[in-house]
């Protein structure tokens, strides 16, 4: 595995957590809630390092709800078009919201900045997971900012989490945010220690991802353009072969984690474990140790050496833990679970669309200029 540039990467997008309250408090939410919010000193500095050795960079507002500290947000893209004007760096946005604070105004400051967001939905399943802090459910106080978001953010991603008490509607979730307008879809398992899988519910995983390859078949079929993870990674995982570990493990190393006081970390899952923090944004990035952690985390654990879909599994780098000595992969029974059921199905998925020559299908998944194209045609 090739080291990254001990002075620096070749690209950085950094996550800034803005803050670790939230309006919301999700059952399966793995950041810690707590008072702490990000000043504009650190924001400042954050987007200047992410700004060394590089042309471009990106920053990720992320929280808690990063909708909470708009002002910040609006003060770190003024500070950082000032640097462009200077400089000549291009800076990258994104967000990922719950959505409650959505408003006119901030929609319109995403569209005229570029800045691209993703939001947090689980469809008609929301109000299991998703609540207030007085329990209550939070799917009628998003009703009305889905069209609002999509009339400015077209293109932008609905990501869900597939937990064990809202699996057996993992496909009407997909379908509910297709419905309502998202062409880029998410979903995330819910892999925590306490979520409680059990053999049936994985049974019941595999029903709701052979629905979900039905729809992401009728959809390409009919030549509609959309992406749905995680079947678009696992056929990704296919035609990239090697090179597919390489890639996400080195995408998940240039993406840091700055925590609100100006630690970094490597993920945001990594948040506050002293043996994942690589640096500060006053100090710099210790490179040494992050180039430890990424070796470790792109090597194959011992335990999946003799696996036929090791080289396409995502047991890479986010899984790592530290067990007081070393960096050991840390992947969790339902992990691997959830690789071995929908590698097949999303295998299968592919060959049929193959075989019929879908012209769509295959110009997504083998024309290396897709995604310019598709930006193009979605961006006019
Ligand atoms: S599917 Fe399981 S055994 Fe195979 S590589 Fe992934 S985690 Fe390892």
């Amino acid at each position: 595995m090739e080291p990254i540039n001990p002075d620096g990467c070749d690209y950085m997008q950094l996550t800034l957590h803005l803050t670790n309250q939230c309006n919301l408090k999700c059952k399966y939410c793995f950041v810690e809630p707590g008072p702490e919010r990000m000043s504009r000193e650190v924001a400042f500095a954050a987007a200047e390092l992410g700004m060394k050795n590089t042309n471009t960079s990106g920053l990720l507002f992320y929280g808690g709800e990063p909708l909470l500290e708009k002002q910040l947000i609006y003060d770190i893209v003024d500070y950082t078009k000032k640097i462009n004007k200077k400089t000549g760096h291009i800076f990258y946005y994104k967000i990922t919201t719950n959505g409650i604070l959505l408003d006119e105004e901030f929609l319109k400051f995403s569209r005229d900045n570029n800045l691209s967001m993703s939001f947090s939905h689980d469809g008609p399943a929301q109000d299991v997971c998703r609540i207030f802090h007085d329990n209550s459910g939070s799917f009628d106080a998003l009703a009305e900012k889905i069209p609002m978001l999509l009339k400015y953010q077209p293109y932008a991603t609905g990501m869900c989490v597939i937990d064990p008490s809202t699996v057996h509607r993992a496909a009407e979730i997909v379908r509910f945010l297709f419905d309502a307008g998202f062409r880029y879809i998410t979903c995330n398992m819910n892999y925590s220690e306490d979520a409680p899988w059990t053999e049936e519910l994985l049974a019941v995983l595999g029903n709701e991802y052979k629905k979900m390859a039905d729809m992401y078949l009728n959809l390409t079929r009919a030549e509609e353009k959309f992406y749905l993870s995680p079947f678009d990674i696992k056929i990704m995982s296919h035609i990239k072969g090697d090179k597919y570990h390489t890639d996400r493990s080195r995408f998940a190393m240039n993406q840091p984690s700055v925590a609100p006081n100006g630690k970094i970390y490597t993920l945001s899952r990594h948040l506050n474990n002293p043996a994942f923090e690589i640096g500060s944004v006053f100090s710099g990035i210790d490179f040494a140790k992050h180039n430890l952690i990424y070796e470790k985390g792109a090597s194959t654990p011992v335990t999946c050496e003799e696996c036929a879909i090791k080289s396409r599994c995502n047991y890479v780098y986010d899984i790592l833990s530290f067990d007081g000595n070393d960096y050991i992969p840390d992947i969790s029974p339902v992990q691997c679970a959830n690789e071995q059921i929908l590698t097949p199905i999303a295998d299968g998925v592919a060959q049929k669309l193959f075989d019929e020559k879908n012209a769509l299908f295959i110009h997504k998944h083998y024309n290396e200029l897709y995604p310019l194209v598709s930006f193009v045609e979605d961006n006019g």
